[in-house]
């Protein structure tokens, strides 16, 4: 589940498309096959690449003070049904010394959502990263999203959303750090 196989191959995606839509009695929709091969060439990018490589870009800045993300987008599509959760991330860390750039801390959110994915692996991986990864103190990653899976079913109504957290090193020691990330967070909606 959501692990690296052999590379992509669009022009098998291409046919198993096609076959779907013959096995729903779907005619036409010449160009379909072919789109949707395109879209998953890149909603799936990210079984291709190691997103720790984003951890590279980080400097040594001495930096002990906490550094929070608000509403990193991601649209990810879920791993039981191949249909988006669209949603957005808050992401902290507390550093221990090293920083990582904040489109660092974007491309690191969308390279795990880039494949199929739970939102509580989506947001466990990005607190994993930014602590053991980086080596900071402690991270803390708050996700919130709408599953179209659900939605689309009927089982949720349009516009519930899901949200998760994970807490890492010190934020999951401590309450009152945690609750300095709530604290930033709700100044900021
Ligand atoms: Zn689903």
């Amino acid at each position: 589940m959501g692990e690296t196989g052999p590379g992509f191959d669009g022009p098998r995606v291409e046919r198993a498309v096609r076959e779907i839509l013959d096995a729903l009695g779907v005619e036409g929709l010449e160009d379909t096959p072919g789109r949707v091969a395109g879209a998953y060439a890149h909603l799936f990018r990210g079984l291709r690449e190691d997103p720790l490589r984003h951890l590279e870009v980080s400097f040594d800045e001495g930096a002990r003070d906490l550094v929070l993300m608000r509403d990193v987008p991601f649209v990810a599509l879920c791993e039981h049904h191949l249909l988006p959760m669209i949603g957005r991330a808050h992401v902290a860390y507390l550093p221990a010394g090293r920083v990582l750039g904040f489109s660092e801390i974007v491309r690191l959110v969308e390279g795990y959502a880039a494949r199929p994915q739970l939102q509580e692996r989506l947001t466990a991986q990005v607190a994993d990263a930014l602590h053991g990864g980086l080596g900071s103190r402690g991270s803390m990653v708050v996700a919130e999203a709408e599953h179209t899976c659900m939605a689309a079913t009927g089982a949720w109504r349009p516009g519930t959303t899901a949200a998760t957290s994970a807490a890492r090193g010190i934020f999951e020691e401590d309450p009152a750090r945690r609750a300095e990330v709530a604290a930033m967070l709700s100044t900021g909606s």
